[in-house]
């Protein structure tokens, strides 16, 4: 994505993400590819989490928007 208003609503989400908890073996309706494979907290991708898996587990939800705030700006992935 180089659209700098595209960058700019990327960068408010991660600021406050959709972060969840699922445990290990859960099936999430909006997960994509398979089962949970580690309980933790999962940050919820900005597109569709059905297009992405969430990222994680992260031990605790501070560690997982300390995570999500380290991507704002980066529009590698
Ligand atoms: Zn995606």
């Amino acid at each position: 994505m180089t659209d700098p208003d595209a960058e700019k609503e990327m960068d408010s989400y991660f600021i406050d993400p959709e972060i969840v908890y699922h445990s290990k073996c859960e099936r999430p309706g909006d997960w994509r590819g398979g089962r949970v494979t580690a309980t933790g907290y999962y940050v919820y991708p900005y597109c569709d989490p059905r297009c992405c898996r969430p990222t994680g587990p992260f031990a605790d939800k501070e560690t997982a928007l300390e995570w999500s705030h380290s991507q704002m700006g980066r529009s590698d992935e």
